[in-house]
């Protein structure tokens, strides 16, 4: 009988599923469906698509005839409502009913929204597909003041794209440094130099209060907790992601602030796996539940959930997820890099070689578990490969902090 494996969301974790799903089943039924209206795009670049530097074709990954070449069926503009698991269907917005054998949860999370007056105004912005980067490109052109919200990894893309556009750019953060759970103010002031040089102001001990609108109900400005006002014709909001969990109610399938599966991306439920930014995962590097949101991370998963669904004896066919991921930005004259969780550290090292260069290293039970890296990216693979082996070395920081350090220089056997 032929096995139907059915996919929610063309992210890169669904696409990347499908994709492996075809190579190991030619044969198999294989569905994509998504509610965005095209197919696989690449979510990295849509931010430099919003800042005018390019154009959109090169951000699609694959049109519709890559889907149709692999007789893979793509639902686009179609929403999934519901999943029966003991049924194994899946219900769609327009009333649809698709059956399967095996089903992959790849649908990823929607940025949150501030909790606070006129959130909803419109010129406030989130930003997670190419329709957001679209309006957010538009708005931004005709803009001239903004204000951007969201102290982490998104929030700069908000600034960075504020800054291209040529707005007058305050970038509202609740601490006293960007990105303050990962980098100490020594790093991030680096990153606070660069934005100023863009023409994008940080201001600290801040965030917001509420929003003030015209008439019309367009944003005008925002209101920080100290009474400043800020004004804002644009706004960019990136204060995190609520995972699409709401499918799984009521399913057996267990959520936990994200959807739980092992190293396998299987959940706890039969017949039903999960990959991407939605899934709180088994690591075998920390030995412990994790979650990542990151291309790379996002990919490996869908991957591996793929070869878990078509497997006969899954532990012995298939090799586990691990990962270390790793997020660049390239807004600034100097490259940026995080890799691994640099939040989870519970001791870090850290050193300046120069105004713009910089270095933490992220420590767990005296192993590597992440770090930032500011400059010189030179070492991040040494780090990497560190921490994917488990290395305890953290008590030989003076040596992982030289400058051009060697792995030979630790005092550490590690496999070739
Ligand atoms: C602007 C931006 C910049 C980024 N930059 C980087 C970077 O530099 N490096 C990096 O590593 N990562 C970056 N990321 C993060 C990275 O893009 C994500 O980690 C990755 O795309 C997650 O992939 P995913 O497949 O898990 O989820 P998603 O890409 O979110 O895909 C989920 C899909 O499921 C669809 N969906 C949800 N619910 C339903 C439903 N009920 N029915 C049908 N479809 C549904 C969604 O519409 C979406 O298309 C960036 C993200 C953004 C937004």
């Amino acid at each position: 009988m032929t096995e139907s494996y059915v996919i929610i969301g063309d992210g890169i974790a669904g696409s990347s599923a499908a994709e492996t799903i075809r190579e190991r089943e030619p044969d198999a039924d294989v569905t994509v469906v998504t509610d965005e209206g095209e197919p696989l795009y690449n979510r990295i670049l849509i931010k430099e698509f919003a800042k005018g530097k390019l154009p959109e074709a090169p951000i699609s990954i694959h049109d519709e005839d890559w889907y149709d070449d692999r007789d893979i069926d793509l639902a686009l503009n179609t929403l999934v409502t519901g999943i029966d698991t003991d049924a194994h269907e899946v219900y769609t917005h327009d009333d649809e009913t698709l059956a399967y054998d095996e089903l992959l949860v790849a649908t990823g999370g929607t940025p949150t929204q501030l909790p606070v007056e006129n959130s909803d105004a419109d010129g406030i912005h989130h930003f997670w597909t190419f329709e957001d980067a679209r309006r957010i490109k538009e708005h931004a052109e005709e803009a001239s003041t903004s204000v951007i919200v969201g102290a982490g990894l998104l929030g700069i893309d908000l600034a960075a794209i504020s800054a291209a556009q040529g707005l007058d750019a305050h970038y509202l953060m609740r601490g006293d440094a960007w990105w303050r759970y990962a980098m100490s103010k020594e790093g991030a002031d680096i990153i606070h130099d660069a934005l100023r040089e863009k023409g994008v102001e940080p201001v600290f001990d801040s965030g917001v209060d509420r929003f003030e609108t015209d008439d019309d109900g367009n944003v005008t400005a925002a209101v920080d907790p100290n009474g400043e006002r800020y004004d804002a014709e644009f706004v960019g909001v990136a204060i995190g992601l609520n995972f699409n969990l709401e499918l799984l109610q009521d399913t057996g399938v267990e959520t936990d602030n994200g959807i739980v599966v092992d190293e396998y991306m299987r959940t706890s439920v039969d017949d039903v796996y999960a990959a991407g930014d939605l899934t709180q995962f088994h690591d075998t590097i920390l030995s412990e539940r994790a979650q990542n949101g990151s291309w790379g991370s996002a990919k490996q998963q869908g991957s591996v959930a793929a070869k878990a669904m078509t497997a006969d004896d899954v532990e012995s066919e298939v090799d586990a997820f691990r990962w270390v991921s790793s997020y660049s930005i390239t807004h600034f004259d100097f490259p940026f890099l995080s890799f691994g969780f640099p939040t989870i550290g519970e001791d870090h090292a850290e050193r300046k070689y120069s105004e713009t260069e910089w270095r933490r290293i992220a420590f767990k039970d005296g192993k590597i578990v992440g770090g930032v890296l500011i400059g010189n990216l030179a070492p991040q693979s040494k780090y990497k490969q560190l921490m994917q082996q488990e290395a305890e070395v953290a008590d030989q920081r003076d040596v992982l902090l030289r400058e051009n350090f060697d792995l030979e220089d630790l005092d550490v056997e590690l496999e070739a």
